[in-house]
């Protein structure tokens, strides 16, 4: 980790971005060649271009980009941190062939083995592949049952280890009995509560980099009464709900069967709907559930490589869109270069939908970036994030990507699309802070995580062939 002297622990008072192309995305998307951002604290100050802003700031301390793009960083609208031991693991018995059986047979054993230094390193290795990838703003669900009180400290800390920031939620769930279930809703509370009185959490002021959201899993693992419990416990505490919704066929057929109500009918009327709730996924919701999610204000998240990878189907986003639902880009634990996710959602719509005009490539740069900041002011609502101007806070990843074609603000999402690899990202900037710089990783330990890491997943996966 040698070679480089840069004081990483405090953000730095004045640092000035020089020779930069900067994308500026938000609502007047511009692009400004030899372009410089003036980072104060933790906000941009000021944007211009490099002669500007030299001439206006000669004191200030200089980063010469030397020509790269600068984005804003990424945000990922919803991800499990807990999933990272899964990469490569055997899962035992016959292949599932649909998603209960996915859920019964990787997941619901995996989460089973984690122990509080699994979910510890789980979270440090999507952290190091955030930063990697410019991704610095995270909604994580997590499940561990045997470990749940306390888990979610144990993320926060790797969070703020990282330098990253992220919200965070335990995941309710019936499915391993009520005892456990009460552990879920105690850890949310608890951590929400740890997170400071309301106002404090939510004074412009605040610079917490940690959120709280109230985790339930889905609605096929969830009772009326147990709903309930989390609704009372979570409005005590004005906070909403991160759940997984009409995932599959499944949820739909459950809940029909349970209440005669289809999920969202059913989640709406156990009062879980509203503004700051997150319903991921929705691929099988039909008019009715759309237009409630739109008058509830509801979000809701799309995962396109998970639901390929599931074979659930593809989620009614663009319908959605039009009924006026919010919806944001999210990746379910799969790798955190949400460039790879914008690639899956700018194509698995056309394929299902056979019309190579479905899901444009500025709709999903959209997602990706206004509508996943919008959900990101949910939890930290001072933040101005997926965009470059003044004011705005200072998440950028710098992009070692030199058109071989004309780039403009209007031809960006297609560059992005199809020229820009998460790989170029040579360094991430998170609230002020220089997290990478020239690949080289300044808030953690690369190589110790990734050594400790292969260790815990080996335990891990033997504990998971015993069960
Ligand atoms: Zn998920």
């Amino acid at each position: 980790m040698g070679g480089i002297a840069m004081a990483t622990e405090t953000p730095r008072c004045q640092l000035l971005i020089t020779h930069a192309c900067l994308a500026t995305l938000g609502d007047e998307p511009d692009l400004v060649e030899d372009g410089a951002l003036l980072v104060e604290d933790d906000r941009i100050a000021a944007l211009g271009t490099t002669a500007e802003l030299t001439a206006r700031y000669p004191a200030a301390e200089r980063w010469d980009a030397a020509g790269q793009l600068v984005l804003p960083a990424s945000i990922c609208a919803h991800t499990h941190f807990y999933g990272a031991f899964a990469r490569g693991m055997a899962v035992p018995g016959e292949p599932a062939t649909n998603f209960p059986q996915i859920l019964e047979r990787l997941w619901w054993r995996l989460d089973k083995a984690l122990t509080l230094e699994d979910v510890r390193y789980s979270a440090l290795v999507c952290l190091v592949d955030a930063i990697r990838h410019g991704t610095t703003t995270l909604i994580d669900h997590h499940a561990s049952p045997n470990a749940i009180e306390g888990s979610l400290d144990v993320i926060a800390e790797a969070v703020q280890e990282a330098g990253l920031r992220a919200c965070l939620c335990y995941e309710v769930t019936d499915r391993d009995g009520a005892e456990r279930a009460r552990a879920g809703i105690a850890e949310n509370v608890r951590f929400a509560k740890s997170q400071g009185p309301k106002s404090e959490v939510r004074s412009p002021k605040s610079k917490s980099q940690i959120a709280a959201s109230f985790g339930l899993h889905a609605s096929l693992t969830l009772s009326d009464e147990t709903l309930a419990d989390c609704v009372a416990a979570a409005n005590d505490l004005g906070l909403g709900f991160h759940v997984h919704v009409a995932e599959d066929a499944a949820d739909q057929e459950d809940s029909l069967r349970k209440s005669g109500k289809r999920v969202v009918h059913r989640l709406h009327d156990a009062r879980i709907l509203g503004p700051r709730t997150i319903a991921v996924h929705c691929v099988h919701v039909d008019e009715s559930e759309i237009e409630l999610l739109a008058e509830t204000g509801t979000w809701v998240t799309h995962q396109p490589r998970s639901n390929m990878n599931n074979g659930v189907g593809v989620a009614p986003v663009e319908p959605m869109l039009r009924a006026g639902v919010n919806v944001g880009l999210g990746n379910d634990g799969f790798s955190n270069q949400m460039f790879a996710e914008m690639k899956a959602a700018y194509l698995v719509h056309k394929l299902a939908q056979r019309d190579p005009r479905a899901m444009p490539g500025d709709l999903v740069i959209r997602l990706a970036y206004a509508d996943n900041a919008r959900l990101a002011r949910v939890f930290w609502p001072d933040l101005k994030l997926g965009e470059l101007c003044e004011g705005a806070v200072a998440d950028l990843a710098f992009l070692d990507y030199h058109p071989t074609t004309p780039l403009t603000a209007g031809n960006l999402p297609w560059h992005i699309l199809f020229g820009v690899e998460a790989s170029a990202v040579t360094a991430t900037v998170c609230a002020g802070r220089v997290l990478m710089r020239d690949r080289t990783l300044l808030t953690l330990d690369e190589e110790a995580i990734t050594a400790r890491s292969r260790q815990l997943a080996a335990q891990v996966w033997e504990r998971v062939g015993e069960q």
